[in-house]
C-alpha cells in the first residue's frame, strides 16, 4: 500500500491510531483537526482488554501505564462531603469498580498518540473538509480555508457529531444516527484544593444533575489541577441546542442549571468560568442503519458507533475499530470496498455489544429528588460494604471487554519498517 494517499478528519483517539498503523504500513496520512491546536481536555478514559492489546501492538502500553492516573477509586459524597459509599480501584478486576484498572486522562492518550504518529503523519489543525466529490479513482476534497486536494481514501474519525460522516452518507436532521441518552456533560480542569485528594468524588443534586470531580495524579505537580464534569439528565431546549452555542454561552447555560446544585458547585463554576479546555457534549450513542463506509469513504471512532461515555468504552472500541480497519486495508489494499465490508463484518458484533447499557442508564444513576438520591446513596453504601456482592456484581456489571478476537496482521501492517 505505498503511497496510497489517506485523508482523516480528526485528531483525538480513533484519527492517531489509525493513522498510527496505515503510515506504518506505508500511507502517506494527513490528519485535518478542526481545533487549533491538539485537545488536550476531558476526564478519565478507560482502555480495557483488547484497547490495551491494541495499544501494545503500538508500542505503546508501557507510556500509558506510565500515565494511568492511579485514582484510588470513586467516593460518593453528600453535600456536607460526607462519604456514604466508596468503590476502591479493584486490581483483581473481580469486583464491582467504578474506577477501569487502566484509566488515562483522555488528553494525555491524545498526546501519546500525537507524538507516536507526527514525524509520519502530516497534522493540519484549525481546518475541516468543506466538501468532497468522489470519482472513480479518488477523493476530491475542498477544505474550508479553500486547498483542492485528491486522496484515495478518506475517513471520519471526528467525533459523535461528525460533520464529515453527515457529508459522506448525506444525512440530515432526520436521518441523523445520534441516539440522544437525554443527558449533557461538560469536561473542564479547575485549580485543585486539599479535600481533592486521590480519589474521585461523586456528588448527585436533585434535578437529575452529578458533579464528579477526579484527582489528575499526573499532572505536573505545578498545575495543580482537579478534572472536572457536570452532568445533567434533561429534555431542556437550551441544552439540546448546545452545539450551535459558542463556549460562552454552552458555559452560561451550564452555570445556570448548576449555580443553585450545593456542595462545591460555586467552587467549581468560578473554575469553569475561567477554564480553557471547557468541552461541551450531548451524553449520545451513534447507530448507523446504513454501512460503515460509502465507496472510499468510511467512519470509525465516536463517529461510526459512539457507545457513549457512560459506556466506559469509547475508547477501546475505537483504537480497535482503528486496528481493524488499518488491518483490512493493508490487507487488500486495491480493494476498498472488500476492506471496509470485513472491517465492518468483523467490527459490528463488538460495538453492539459495547453499545449494550445497564437498563435505566443514565436517569438510575441521577435520581430526580433529595429522596432519590438519598435512596441511591444508602443501597450504595450497603454494596460498598459487601464484598461478596461485589463480586457477585461485578460478573455482570462489567463492559465486553474481551468480546471480540483481533487478527494479527504483523505482516501486513510492518511494509513501512
Ligand atoms: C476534548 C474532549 C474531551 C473528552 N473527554 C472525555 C471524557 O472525559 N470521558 C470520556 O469517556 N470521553 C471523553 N471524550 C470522548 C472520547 O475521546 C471518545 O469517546 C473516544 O476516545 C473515541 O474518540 P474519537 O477519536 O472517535 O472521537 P473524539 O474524541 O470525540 O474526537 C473527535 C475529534 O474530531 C475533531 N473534530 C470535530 N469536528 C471536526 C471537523 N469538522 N473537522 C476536523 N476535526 C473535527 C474534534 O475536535 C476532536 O478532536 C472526549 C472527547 C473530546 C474531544
Amino acid at each position: 500500500m505505498s503511497g496510497l494517499q489517506v485523508l482523516i478528519s480528526g485528531a483525538s483517539v480513533a484519527g492517531p491510531a489509525l493513522a498510527f498503523f496505515l503510515a506504518r504500513a506505508g500511507a502517506k496520512v494527513t490528519i485535518v483537526e478542526k481545533a487549533p491546536s491538539l485537545r488536550t481536555g476531558g476526564q478519565n478514559v478507560d482502555i480495557r482488554g483488547v484497547g490495551l492489546k491494541v495499544v501494545r501492538r503500538m508500542g505503546l502500553e508501557a507510556a500509558v501505564l506510565n500515565r494511568a492516573t492511579q485514582e484510588e477509586g470513586v467516593a460518593f459524597v453528600d453535600a456536607s462531603n460526607r462519604r456514604r459509599a466508596e468503590f476502591p480501584v479493584d486490581p483483581t478486576g473481580q469486583n464491582l469498580s467504578m474506577t477501569a484498572e487502566i484509566e488515562i486522562m483522555r488528553g494525555d492518550l491524545a498526546k501519546l498518540f500525537y507524538d507516536a504518529t507526527c514525524d509520519d503523519v502530516k497534522y493540519v489543525f484549525g481546518n475541516s473538509i468543506e466538501s468532497m466529490v468522489e470519482t472513480d479513482e479518488k477523493v476530491n476534497v475542498l477544505f474550508k480555508h479553500g486547498l483542492k486536494q485528491q486522496f484515495d481514501l478518506v475517513f471520519a474519525a471526528d467525533g459523535l457529531g461528525s460533520p464529515t460522516r453527515a457529508l459522506i452518507f448525506g444525512h440530515d436532521k432526520q436521518k441523523s444516527p445520534i441516539k440522544s441518552l437525554g443527558q449533557y456533560v461538560a469536561w473542564f480542569t479547575i485549580p485543585r484544593q486539599e479535600s481533592d485528594g486521590r480519589w474521585a468524588r461523586w456528588y448527585n443534586a436533585p434535578g437529575r444533575r452529578l458533579i464528579l470531580l477526579r484527582p489528575d495524579t499526573k499532572a505536573e505537580a505545578s498545575q495543580q489541577i482537579t478534572r472536572a464534569s457536570l452532568w445533567i439528565c434533561s429534555d431542556s431546549a437550551r441544552l439540546q441546542g448546545y452545539s450551535k452555542l459558542s463556549i460562552a454561552e454552552q458555559k452560561a447555560v451550564m452555570h445556570d442549571l448548576f449555580v443553585d446544585a450545593g456542595w462545591e458547585a460555586s467552587r467549581v463554576l468560578a473554575g469553569m468560568d475561567s477554564a480553557d479546555d471547557f468541552y461541551m457534549q450531548e451524553v449520545a450513542q451513534v447507530k448507523m442503519d446504513e454501512c460503515w463506509s460509502r465507496g472510499r469513504m468510511a467512519v470509525l471512532g465516536d463517529a461510526a458507533y459512539c457507545p457513549s461515555p457512560i459506556s466506559g468504552m469509547g475508547t477501546t472500541v475505537a483504537v480497535v475499530g482503528a486496528y481493524l480497519l488499518a488491518g483490512e486495508i493493508a490487507r487488500s489494499p486495491n480493494d476498498p470496498l472488500a476492506a471496509f465490508a470485513s472491517y465492518e463484518r468483523l467490527m459490528r458484533p463488538f460495538v453492539t455489544k459495547a453499545q449494550k447499557l445497564i437498563p435505566g442508564a443514565p436517569q438510575l444513576a441521577n435520581p430526580e429528588t433529595a429522596w432519590g438520591i438519598w435512596l441511591m446513596y444508602s443501597i450504595l453504601g450497603i454494596v460498598s460494604w459487601t464484598t461478596r456482592l461485589q463480586a457477585f456484581l461485578g460478573r455482570f456489571a462489567g463492559p465486553p471487554v474481551d468480546a471480540i478476537v483481533l487478527p494479527d496482521y504483523e505482516a501486513e501492517l510492518s511494509g513501512n519498517r
